[in-house]
């Protein structure tokens, strides 16, 4: 596990933990380690963390879970590729160049890597609805909300639900503002214009509404993950499916047969 100190990272190293399946073997974060993972809330599994990478192969992982930050988990895939363990990651951000570059090298490695911007199975749906839905509106915006600590905006779940309803209906109507009083208001323009507005909140999780309008009536489609439990069964889902995966592999729904 990278990032095993984090939110998500020692949510991860307790649901593999409990896992009869599977055996949480390295847990690594640069910043958090020597520490026992009891102390992060995970049973007892007599791992420490680690501070670098090598804890993985040492241990001979099969394969590795990445839910740090964007430069991290860029580092932690290229050394995934180069040391033939498979990654599953969590890690929202990459840029379409990043992924170019990720999917030649796993091309090239004896490894397989999955990146899934959202591993709840409510968002996958929500996002293939609001796919589905694009074609017969003219106007749509998304609105996601996350907990106070979210470091990147908007969310990569927001940013690859845009872009497949840009990819599924090409004819969105143009903005009609003419006058921005404060800067932002109209939120950031993604893919097809569809525009993207990210709320920050204390006491939220992950969050996030697609709002669709034609003539007369409007759609909404909204998703909720209340606990990070929620990305569990994705995140266990995508560890055993991974290795069947040739190459890289974006979004849960390859494996969900969408
Ligand atoms: P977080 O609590 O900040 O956890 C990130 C952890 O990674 C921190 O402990 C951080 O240490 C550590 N880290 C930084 N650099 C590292 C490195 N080189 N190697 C190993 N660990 C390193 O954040 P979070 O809420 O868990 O979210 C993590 C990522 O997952 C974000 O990109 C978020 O958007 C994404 N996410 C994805 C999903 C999904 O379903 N795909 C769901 C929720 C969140 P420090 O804190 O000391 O810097």
């Amino acid at each position: 596990m990278f990032g095993a100190g984090g939110r998500m990272g020692s949510t991860v190293c307790a649901a593999v933990a409990a896992d009869a399946e599977l055996e949480l073997v390295a847990a690594v974060d640069p910043f958090h380690g020597g520490i026992d993972l009891r102390q992060l809330g995970v049973p007892d599994t007599g791992l420490q963390v680690a501070r670098s990478a090598d804890a993985i192969t040492d241990a001979g992982a099969e394969v590795a879970v990445d839910f740090t930050v964007l430069d991290a988990a860029r580092e932690n895939l290229r050394w995934c590729a180069a040391n033939d363990v498979h990654a599953v990651v969590g890690t929202t951000g990459f840029t379409d160049e990043d992924l170019a570059d990720l999917r030649r090298r796993f091309d090239k490695s004896g490894a397989n890597a999955l990146i899934a911007p959202n591993f709840a199975i409510g968002a996958v749906l929500m996002m293939r609805f609001a796919e589905l839905a694009a074609p017969f509106f003219e106007t749509a915006e998304v609105i996601e909300l996350h907990h106070d600590a979210k470091i990147d905006a908007p969310s990569g779940t927001a940013m690859l639900t845009a872009q497949r309803m840009a990819t599924a209906s090409p004819d969105w109507a143009e903005d009609p503002t003419e006058t921005v009083v404060i800067e932002g208001a109209r939120g950031g323009e993604g893919p097809g214009g569809i525009r993207l507005h990210s709320v920050r909140l204390r006491g939220l999780v992950a969050h996030q509404e697609v709002v669709l309008g034609t003539t007369g009536q409007s759609l909404s489609i909204r998703h909720d993950s209340y606990d990070r439990t929620s990305f569990m069964p994705g995140v266990l889902l995508a560890i055993r499916e991974v290795r069947r995966r040739a190459g890289l592999t974006i979004g849960l729904d390859a494996l969900l047969g969408g």
